[in-house]
Parts: structure tokens; sequence; C-alpha cells
């Protein structure tokens, strides 16, 4: 089958991308609803799409199944994910080596959360410990894959320090990731000191901001400190007031993250990448706010 481009040829173009990420459902139900979604999204042309991989490796086929259906019936570019959880380096290797053998040439490649109860991750046997490992490892079997990895404007939860997380950025980089999107933020001015930071240790890969229009307060106090994401004083207050109106809220979430991509493009960031839950009312305002109009 034909080679997708990769997502570096994109950057290359220098105009502001839009992806869009999706989770892979966990039942017919759920597929309703995320094809619902995609089906919605469809005429605001996303540049690309990507498509998780669950906790604990659970989603294998379900990641694979999805990312098919959404770049051979939606005609988009994907970009499935992929951990180092629960496979050993040779099942990582065969996953990739179908993704590869479709065509497929972006994946996100990741280290994974620990499974659902444990605090501590532990590589399988055989398998791998970083992110960094699971890069080269790709790197040095697909040499033509672009390779996705996450960075944290506010530190990985688990590591000491931003430095300590930034020298294990470094690493990743030199494993040879292409680009680096991040975990969710809320305030504008993380992503601007992380870009900075990055820059000063020589990790010079385009960082494509990653965002979530918040939906309820209580959507973003719980998805706040799991992604190790501050909170800014405004937005709470503002969700506050409508706590009682899931419309009114969520009105007020596209709009904060409306400001937030305006004020990313201004200052040069190559993107953004939407957190979307597999619901599209806020990704559709934000296209559009991207230009991607229908
Ligand atoms: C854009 C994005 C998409 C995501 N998609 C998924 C998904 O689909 N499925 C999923 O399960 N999770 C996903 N996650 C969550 C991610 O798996 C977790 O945040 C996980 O805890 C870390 O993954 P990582 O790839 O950043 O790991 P790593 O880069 O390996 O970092 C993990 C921790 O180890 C430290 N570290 C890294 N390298 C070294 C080293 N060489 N020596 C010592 N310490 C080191 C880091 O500082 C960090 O604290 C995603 C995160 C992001 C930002």
């Amino acid at each position: 089958m034909k080679a997708d481009r990769t997502i570096t040829e994109l950057l290359a173009e220098k105009r502001p991308l839009l992806s869009i990420e999706f989770f892979p459902p966990k039942n017919e139900e759920g597929g309703e609803q995320l094809l619902r979604t995609a089906e919605a999204l469809r005429p605001y042309k996303p540049d690309f799409v990507s498509i998780t991989y669950g906790a604990g490796g659970t989603t294998r086929e379900r990641t694979f199944k999805y990312a098919k259906i959404l770049r051979q019936d939606f005609g988009w570019l994907v970009m499935p994910h992929l951990t180092c959880v629960g496979s050993t380096k040779a099942e990582l290797v065969d996953i990739v080596g179908a993704y590869h053998a479709d065509g497929i040439r972006n994946i996100m490649a990741l280290r994974g959360d620990p499974p659902k109860g444990a605090n501590e991750f532990v590589p399988c046997p055989d398998g791998l410990r970083y992110a960094s490992d699971l890069i080269a490892l790709i790197r040095g079997n697909f040499p033509d894959m672009c390779l996705g990895a996450g960075a944290y404007p506010e530190k990985h939860p688990e590591a000491a320090s931003m430095e300590e997380d930034l020298d294990h950025l470094k690493i990743k980089a030199d494993a040879g990731a292409s680009f680096l999107t991040t975990q969710l933020f809320f305030d504008n001015e993380h992503y601007f000191q992380f870009v900075d930071a990055c820059r000063a240790r020589g990790i010079d890969l385009p960082i494509l901001p990653g965002l979530l229009p918040p939906l309820s307060l209580a959507q973003i106090q719980r998805f706040g400190p799991m992604c190790g994401c501050s909170l800014p004083d405004a937005l709470v207050e503002q969700l506050q007031v409508v706590d009682d109106n899931p419309r009114a809220a969520e009105a007020v979430g596209v709009t904060w993250a409306y400001h937030q991509i305006r004020e990313l493009l201004r200052h040069g960031a190559p993107g953004v990448h939407l957190y979307i839950l597999n619901r599209s009312a806020s990704a559709i305002t934000l296209a559009r706010s991207l230009g991607h109009a229908a």
C-alpha cells in the first residue's frame, strides 16, 4: 500500500497544523460515538489524527482497527500511539511492522502509564523501560517512520525536577524522535517557558501544544492533577459560575481554548493538538477558528 506522508513533511510546510486525538472505544456504543464524531469533523479536514493506545497495552487490536477505519474510510493521515506496556521488544517490532506494511509512516512512541492499580512502571520481561528505548528500537528497524514523542511543559509527574525531565527529553530527541506533542496545559506561559528551556538544551524538535477544551470544572479538577497540569484561577472561577449548566460550561471551555490557540499560534507554535475525548462540538468550533472551514 502507498506510504503515508510524514508529519515532519507537514510541519515543514510552516502552516498551523490541526491534529485531533481519538481514543479506541471499549464497546460498540463507544465505536458508534467515535464514528459520529469523525463524521462531524470530516468537513474540517484535520491535518492528521492520532489514536491512543490503552493503559496496560489493552487496546492493541482496537487501536489498530480504528486507525485503519480513520485512515481508509475518512482518508485522514493517521498516527497510532504505541506504548512499551505489556509487550516484548519483538512484539513491538511486529506491531510497528504491521503498520509499516500497511503504509503508515507516523507513530506516537510512548512509555505508557503503569496498569490500573500499579503506581510504578515495571517493564515487561524482554520489554522496554523508557520511551527513548522504544524510539531507538523503531528508528533502528524502520528508519523512515516519523516518530512523535510526549513532552511535559509542567514536568512529568514522576520526574524529580524539570531539569531532570529535560535531560530525559534530550535523550528521547537524540534517540530519533521527529517531533514532540505536549501534555495538556491551560496556561500558555508553561508552554512558552518550556519551549525556551528545550531550545536552551539543544532540543530543536517542533513542539506541538496539546490542548483539552474543558467541559466542566469537575473534569479539569480530575484531569489536571492526573496529568500534572495546573489549573489557572481565572479558568476555575469562570467554570464555577456555570457549574450547574453543562452547555454554558462547555462554552467557557471552548472560549478558553480558543484564546489559548490564538496566542500560541501568534507566538509561533506549529499548530495545535486537540484532546477531544471522542466528542466533536468543541473541536468543530476550534477547527473553524484555525481556518479549517467546512
Ligand atoms: C501526547 C501524549 C500522548 C499520550 N498517549 C498515550 C497513550 O496513547 N497511551 C498511554 O498509555 N499513555 C499515553 N500518554 C501518557 C504517557 O504514556 C505517560 O505520561 C507516561 O507516564 C510517560 O510516557 P512518556 O512516553 O512520556 O515516557 P518517558 O519519556 O519514558 O518518561 C517517563 C518518565 O521517565 C523519565 N525518564 C525518561 N527517560 C529516562 C531515562 N533515560 N532515565 C531515567 N528516567 C527517564 C522521565 O523523566 C519521566 O518521568 C500520552 C502522553 C502524551 C504527552
